[in-house]
């Protein structure tokens, strides 16, 4: 597993990929029933809806919930049908790819990165097709553990590669402000598939290359 390749999201960002979609338009949502949903918990919390600050409160979080929850109906497969055909067998790892999501036990961001590593079994993806499928897969109510195992599952599916590692490193606002309020605390989450799961040095040295060097 030598010449690995790597990318930062500095190339990420540089290689051409799709037009960013206006998620939150493409996306079905009552935003009139999220709407009244807010004013009652507003109320319930013992606010009054009606005054000035929090008028147009219920239509901007309605907004803001269609943002966050914009991958809900997508389907991140989408992302990985248009792959390279390339005999290539080493590594292909990405690191940190940001991503924001929300935890569906509290309703509260959990946000952090997500590193993707995988051994091409012939089909190898655009690197900006990972990115991708993070940002759906993480616009849904979500839990980490399932997040890391899905984006693993689709790899190894539609990809047919030969070993897949996830590791999904976040931060919940869910612990840190409320509840047992444990500020910087991390949650880390992985999921091994094909040769990361069945070979321990390929394990290693896959969790070398995504924490080795800048940690
Ligand atoms: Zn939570």
């Amino acid at each position: 597993m030598k010449n690995s390749s790597k990318a930062d999201n500095g190339s990420l960002a540089l290689e051409e990929d799709d037009e960013l979609q206006d998620s939150a338009a493409t996306h079905e949502v009552d935003l009139p029933r999220i709407q009244r949903a807010v004013r009652e918990i507003l109320a319930a919390v013992g606010e009054d809806p009606d005054r000035e600050g929090l008028l147009e409160t219920p239509a901007r979080v309605a907004r803001m919930y269609a943002e966050l929850f914009s991958g809900l109906k997508q389907d991140a497969r989408e992302h990985l049908k248009k792959f390279i055909t390339e005999q290539y067998d080493e590594v292909v790892l990405v690191r940190d790819i940001s991503f924001n999501s929300v935890c569906e036990h509290h309703l509260l961001p959990f946000f952090g990165r997500v590193h993707i590593g995988y051994i091409p079994n012939g089909k190898v993806i655009g690197l900006s097709k990972l990115a991708r499928v993070v940002e759906v897969v993480s616009k849904r109510p979500q839990v980490q553990e399932r997040m890391t195992e899905d984006i693993a599952h689709l790899l190894e599916d539609e990809l047919d590669a030969k070993g897949v590692a996830v590791v999904i490193e976040a931060s919940h606002s869910c612990m840190t402000i409320r509840g047992v309020r444990k500020p910087g605390s991390m949650c880390v989450t992985s999921a091994m598939k094909g040769v990361f799961r069945s070979n321990v040095s390929s394990r290693a040295e896959i969790m070398t290359l995504i924490y080795g060097e800048h940690r």
